[in-house]
């Protein structure tokens, strides 16, 4: 790394020696994690600058803050950052020159509007403050919009703007006031971890050892991420808006003008003084220092380039006339660092121990206390307070190269105004992971997503000419297709890849110890399965697995594959030395057959006897099937009588070619993801990341069911409180009278008009033929019986709440 250290002048008092924390950045995602781990109650805690605070991105920010998020607990820390800044500013005594101006997000089309009343419905049961207004309305509030472009309005009182700077110092300044310190000018050259896990941090000034360190680095978020050998897949990217001269129109007026959004135009704006600011994200976006950010870089601006955004002004000419009348003052091109889907990456890191990240905070003024709540949370009491999957750094393992990172904050960038429908499936970063099966399914016919970098089928059209899906809110091209795969499961037999199941591997003597106290459930003798619950130390779902034991001391455990290196990182916390655990999801790949002749199939390849009982409902074996050795589990996701055979990647075409051999006669067909989202709907069974999440306890899911009260495990104190007690909310399945629409997740659940939940995931179930949804609702509305309705694209419909399973509700088609 360049010799940073020096060019510049340092602070005068000298750093401590040891901290708990250090935190490496005093940008506003920095300065707010060192202010909430203070108030919080942590004292001891650094925070160490390069140069000045703000000296990323911070500084030059356009200071827009709205809470929208395509994320509902992103939306909910969003609401919680604006609230924050009187708090810090009081404390502080610095200014962060808020405006809550109240803010709008105009839909120029009817895919726009339809978009909205999806937020609007989150925002219902969210308890967030935000209403349609009509054009005309939107004229009243904003005078300088034309209304004729636009169908509606969402209005968001919460919306505004701040002064970047001044936010920053705020935060920096009231953590001083909680007893926290920070340094400028002292740039962190090395952390190097010394064996007892506690990182030293190195500047000129001297060392620091921390227990924890931050990576709060920014704009140079990779490099400080490669002081300990890490890449992460973020990538700065330039960014223009423009300040405009003086508006008569807003000189005149007494009140400050509205925040606003344009989706279709894309952009957002705001007043600026008497002038207007206006920003837009370009179609073709600029990455920018693809190969790192030099140490140099300070508070420079980079060079405009107004062709690039000239499409973009010109629509705003349109939509906000007296722009295009106005002369600019000023045109800001400055970088700030995305993530591959647009979310920060937060959290401790899997593998590295005691080092923690918040990086890739693309919205830091909306987003940083959020943000730094979370962190300081996580860090003092283990876990954070809600959910934060979608920005858990965890979500991408070791695929999500520095390439792959840039490819796809690149294509985040672009998208980041453009509407992506739930059928929707990105196109940049594809084929990053592919299973020896990819060719084959795509010949088959296979439309194809990645889930954890992995190509994994979706559904399967006539053949791959015909193989696209068209976007829609509505029942979608794969509709009738997805029927054809579940009528071949329901009647005779299908097929599907499933390499993208996580796996971990455990061994040792301590193995069965160590599961029983990890887990709620119970842990199965050799030679059985188990499904379970993992609770968090306060009770709430951190897994639901499947445990496999193959020997005394030998256990695989599957589960969500998105949550691969999150349970890695759980698992490796506490790990007892008589206990090895390795991550095993790409060392085995599979293929699951379900349907009631999918025993006459698996029979004709299987080495063993397997029929007649030999081979039982939840029985695991080591096995040969289609001449390659397996782990073969009697189990099934479909609802319907199931096999999952796990072998070797080298063996999966090998294994494939006898399942589909074997299968001729049986009309034996694959299928894709969503024909077994729509089949485990009918069975009322959870996915994880959707009806199961940390957001929920086992007892709010159902999952207390396979809990094992008799033995000591982690969360028993919380999941017995809650037993004593009872759930506040319940997860149920409803069955909804639709017009041909069916839910697609975050819709509003409503009894009487007033919101009382919302649907977690749902669709067609079409063995029943059914629209169905499951969702939280309040304890008194969960009753087998109770009439609802579910808010879909802002009409109400009917739905009521299910007793028993829609399909097959004992189960006995599973079993023997
Ligand atoms: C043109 C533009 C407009 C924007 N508009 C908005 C907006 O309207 N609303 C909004 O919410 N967001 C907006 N943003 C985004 C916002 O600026 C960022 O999300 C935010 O600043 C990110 O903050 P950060 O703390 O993560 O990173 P940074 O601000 O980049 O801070 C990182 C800090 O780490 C320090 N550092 C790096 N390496 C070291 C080291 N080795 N040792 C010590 N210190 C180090 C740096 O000097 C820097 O001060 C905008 C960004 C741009 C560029």
């Amino acid at each position: 790394m360049p010799d940073i250290q020096t060019e510049q002048s340092f602070d005068k008092k000298s750093l401590p020696g040891h901290a708990k924390v250090v935190i490496i950045g005093g940008g506003v995602v920095g300065c707010s994690i060192l202010f909430h781990l203070a108030k919080f109650g942590w004292k001891d805690v650094v925070l160490l600058e390069r140069d000045e605070l703000t000296s990323g991105s911070s500084w030059h920010a356009a200071g827009q803050i709205h809470t929208i998020s395509s994320d509902p607990n992103i939306s909910r820390l969003q609401s919680y950052t604006i609230d924050l800044y009187k708090e810090i500013e009081e404390l502080s005594g610095h200014s962060v020159g808020l405006h809550i101006t109240g803010g709008f997000y105009a839909a120029s089309t009817p895919e726009w509007y339809d978009y909205l009343k999806r937020e609007r419905s989150k925002a219902r049961y969210m308890g967030l403050s935000q209403e349609f207004i009509s054009p005309k309305e939107l004229a009243e509030r904003h005078p300088l919009i034309d209304p004729k472009h636009y169908h509606a309005a969402l209005w968001d009182d919460q919306d505004g703007d701040l002064d970047p700077s001044g936010a920053t110092y705020a935060f920096a300044k009231a953590a001083r006031v909680h007893g926290a310190q920070y340094f400028t000018h002292t740039p962190v050259v090395e952390t190097n971890q010394r064996p007892d896990g506690s990182w030293d941090v190195v500047t000129a000034k001297g060392s620091i050892n921390a227990e924890m360190i931050v990576n709060c680095g920014g704009l140079w978020g990779r490099e400080v991420g490669h002081m300990a050998g890490l890449h992460l897949p973020v990538q700065p990217m330039e960014h223009h808006y423009l300040i405009t001269e003086e508006i008569p129109e807003i000189a005149t007026r007494d009140t400050r003008l509205p925040a606003g959004i344009d989706y279709e135009a894309n952009i957002y704006f705001r007043q600026e003084r008497t002038g207007m600011l206006l920003g837009t994200y370009e179609p073709k976006s600029t990455p920018w220092m693809v190969d790192g950010v030099p140490w140099e870089f300070g508070h420079e601006l980079l060079q405009p380039d107004l062709d690039r955004i000239a499409a973009r002004l010109e629509m705003s000419f349109e939509r906000i006339p007296a722009i295009g009348r106005t002369g600019i003052k000023d045109i800001i091109n400055g970088p700030f660092t995305f993530g591959p889907d647009g979310n920060p990456l937060i959290g401790p890191v899997p593998g590295v121990k005691n080092y923690w990240v918040a990086v890739g905070v693309m919205a830091g003024f909306c987003q940083g206390g959020g943000v730094g709540l979370t962190m300081a949370e996580w860090m003092i009491d283990g876990e954070p307070s809600i959910d934060v999957w979608a920005m858990d750094v965890a979500r991408f393992g070791d695929w999500a190269s520095p390439d792959w990172g840039t490819v796809k904050s690149s294509e985040n960038y672009e998208r980041r105004f453009v509407m992506t429908f739930p059928n929707e499936t990105l196109p940049k970063g594809r084929m990053q992971k592919t299973t020896a099966l990819y060719d084959r399914l795509v010949a088959r016919g296979a439309v194809m997503d990645q889930s954890f970098g992995l190509e994994n089928a979706q559904w399967f059209a006539e053949g791959p000419d015909n193989a696209h899906e068209v976007p829609t809110f509505e029942r979608n091209r794969s509709h009738d297709y997805v029927a054809r795969e579940i009528n071949a499961v329901r009647t005779s037999v299908g097929g599907i890849e499933i390499a993208n199941f996580a796996k971990h591997e455990f061994k040792g003597d301590g193995a069965r110890a160590y599961l029983d106290k990890t887990l709620a459930g119970f842990v199965p003798k050799p030679g059985r399965l188990t499904l379970t619950p993992m609770l968090t130390p306060k009770g709430r779902l951190y897994g639901d697995l499947t445990v496999a034991c193959l020997a005394k001391d030998h256990f695989v455990l599957f589960g969500s594959g998105a949550m691969q290196e999150a349970h890695r990182r759980w698992f490796e916390k506490e790990l007892p030395d008589n206990v090895t655990y390795t991550n095993v999801s790409d060392d085995w790949h599979g293929i699951a057959l379900s349907g009631p002749k999918s025993l006459d199939l698996l029979a004709r390849i299987c080495r063993d006897d397997i029929s007649g009982g030999t081979f039982r409902f939840r029985d695991v074996r080591q096995a040969y099937v289609g001449g390659v050795p397996v782990i073969l589990n009697r189990i099934s996701f479909s609802g319907e009588l199931g096999y999952e055979i796990y072998c070797r990647p080298q063996y999966l075409l090998r294994l494939s070619e006898a399942v589909e051999t074997a299968g001729a006669d049986l009309s034996y067909r694959w299928y894709g993801a969503r024909a077994l989202m729509s089949m485990r709907l009918e069975k009322s069974w959870g996915a994880w990341t959707l009806d199961y999440r940390p957001d929920f306890t086992a007892a709010e899911s159902g999952m207390d069911v396979f809990i094992n009260w008799k033995k000591d495990f982690v969360g028993k104190d919380a999941a017995l409180a809650e037993r004593q007690k009872g759930p506040a909310r319940k997860l149920v399945t409803l069955v909804i009278d639709v017009d041909g629409i069916d839910v697609s997740g975050d819709e509003a659940i409503l009894k009487d008009g007033a919101a009382v939940g919302y649907v977690s995931s749902g669709g067609y179930a079409h063995r029943v033929k059914k629209s169905v949804a499951m969702g939280y609702v309040i304890t008194s509305t969960s009753n087998p019986g109770t009439k609802l309705q579910v808010e879909i694209l802002g009409k109400m419909y009917s739905a009521e709440v299910q007793g028993a399973p829609l399909y097959d509700a004992n189960g006995a088609n599973m079993r023997d």
